[in-house]
């Protein structure tokens, strides 16, 4: 039956991929599809089976200079359309993506390796992302009174101005989405420059974006290098702000382009994320959490509970039961239904991912499960779903992230050790606890160094709570209102009630 289902969704999929594969994907700016200005492409290839999907338009400065203009050019009539008039054209951005799902869910899926059943479910987070800043359009200029004595203070916000917006491949169609769609609510226009290893839906999202009836120039898509497209994008003086999701060492070098432009800065970036669990957690929950966070979407996932801190009281029993969960993770085909693990999204990566298997055992730890590179009929970018025992805090394995289908196990003895285990890492984007203290979980959501704090749950996104990192993780917050204060400026208005005593110089 699986079968059946995995030959049909390829067959759903031959439209795509063929339009892919007769011409290059190429670059939409002012409403226009342009090759590079140099014709230059790359070529871009399935992680499924390496093959190739087609060729991109490898965007050059000269195109993002384009697109940073056009963006420019638009932004003063988008910024100065109704709220109400913006949010009818997301919400129409919005209907499309839903009946788009299934195409943007089987190209993601084909184009990053990650299964149908989680993509199906991005896309329509997609759809939402969008639909809900829609509905916060009409007010994201609203402000606060704050009267005085003797004046009347108030703010108000604008959109900054055109934004740059980089994104990662790991679902890279659900979180373009996450940073166009409030930029776009906000009223700034904007160049989105999407990851070089996933470039499919990106397309697919220019195309939806642009039907809906956006004027031309109030999103532009150029694809390309990072190191040259995303550069330029950095360092373009018509761009106010750069929103970006990708790892901290880039995040370092777009804070130094962007700095002779003095660029307003928003990052999203890596993550090694604990999750705590204590012997008085609910065993059954806390097992079906941890193997979620780390396995699903391949372990390709910023919010992965990477670590996991097990009280030695349980270790022996929990570890066993993750143990066996691993070895009976289903990995294969993503377009197979019954997929829970696909390929990783390149064989650079998956080179990067399995080197992490031989500094494991150097480092002293126990390869308790996987650790090997697997393949779909010889081919592919796979990885056995991986657990890494008797680790300690020390090692590369529990510090560095992987980003992949692989978790490090480290004991821990009591509360006061866990903090410290957990907080002995340069990341602080997420972490997990598990325990049936209430008082425990309070004194944990306040000493654990991380933007995020989930308690007895997976990663359960709430679209208006802020969304974030600290320390090596980001800068920054999104969601809910949170967006808006980086896509817009705050400005005060203070009006005197003309009693107040005005100084006065020079007056004798
Ligand atoms: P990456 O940093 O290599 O690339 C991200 C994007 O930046 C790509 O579009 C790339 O072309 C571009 N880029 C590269 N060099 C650039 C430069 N010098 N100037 C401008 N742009 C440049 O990241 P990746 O490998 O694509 O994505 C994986 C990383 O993203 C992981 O570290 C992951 O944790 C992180 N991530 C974080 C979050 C979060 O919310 N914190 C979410 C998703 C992914």
């Amino acid at each position: 039956m699986s079968q059946e289902i995995l030959e049909a969704n390829l067959k759903k999929l031959k439209t795509s991929l063929e339009q892919f594969a007769a011409r290059p994907i190429q670059n939409c700016i002012k409403g226009k599809w342009l090759a590079a200005s140099d014709s230059s492409t790359f070529s871009n290839y399935s992680p499924i089976d390496n093959s190739k999907i087609g060729e991109v338009a490898a965007g050059t400065v000269e195109d993002v200079v384009k697109a940073c203009h056009a963006a420019e050019e638009a932004f003063d009539s988008w910024a100065s359309i109704s709220g109400k008039q913006r949010r009818e054209l997301l919400h129409q951005v919005a209907d499309s993506i839903e009946a788009n799902a299934e195409k943007i869910a089987l190209v993601e899926s084909w184009d990053t390796g990650q299964p149908l059943r989680f993509m199906s479910k991005a896309a329509i987070r997609g759809a939402e992302n969008f639909r809900f800043f829609a509905d916060m359009a009409p007010n994201a200029r609203d402000g606060l009174s704050l009267p005085a004595q003797q004046h009347m203070n108030y703010t108000l916000r604008q959109p900054i101005g055109p934004v740059g917006i980089i994104t990662p491949w790991n679902t890279p169609f659900m979180l373009s989405t996450w940073k166009i769609a409030p930029a776009l609510a906000a009223g700034c226009t904007v160049v989105h420059k999407p990851a070089e290893w996933s470039p499919c839906t990106a397309t697919l999202l220019a195309k939806i974006i642009h039907e809906a009836g956006l004027p031309a120039g109030v999103v532009n898509t150029v694809q390309g290098v990072g190191e040259v497209a995303g550069k330029a994008l950095t360092e373009h003086k018509a761009i106010k702000a750069i929103a970006f999701v990708g790892e901290s060492s880039t995040g370092s070098e777009i804070m130094k382009q962007g700095a002779p432009t003095l660029k307003r800065v928003h990052f999203e970036l890596g993550g090694k994320n604990p999750v705590i669990v204590f012997d008085d957690a609910d065993f059954s929950r806390a097992l079906d959490a941890v193997v979620f966070m780390i396995y699903s979407l391949n372990g390709e996932r910023c919010t992965s509970s990477s670590r996991l801190l097990i009280q030695k009281t349980i270790a022996k029993d929990f570890i066993e039961q993750v143990k066996k969960r691993v070895f009976a993770l289903k990995l294969g085909h993503p377009l197979n239904p019954t997929t829970e693990v696909g390929p990783l999204i390149h064989r650079k990566h998956q080179e990067k991912v399995a080197s992490y298997f031989e500094i494991a055992l150097r480092e002293g730890a126990t390869i308790a499960a996987g650790g090997k590179k697997a393949d779909l009929e010889g081919k592919g970018c796979f990885i056995e779903p991986t657990l890494f025992t008797n680790a300690d805090n020390s090692m590369r394995i529990a510090q560095e992230e992987i980003f992949g289908p692989v978790l490090t196990v480290i004991e821990f003895e009591d509360e006061e050790e866990a903090i410290e285990i957990a907080n002995s890492v340069r990341y602080g984007l997420a972490g997990y606890v598990w325990t049936g203290d209430v008082g425990r979980s309070i004194r944990m959501g306040r000493d654990l160094e991380a933007g995020m704090i989930w308690v007895n749950s997976e990663n359960n996104r709430h679209l208006s709570s802020p969304f974030g990192g600290m320390k090596s993780s980001g800068i920054g917050r999104d969601g809910g209102d949170y967006s808006f204060d980086f896509y817009m400026e705050s400005k005060n208005v203070c009006i005197a009630t003309n009693v107040h005593s005005v100084p006065k110089l020079a007056t004798s």
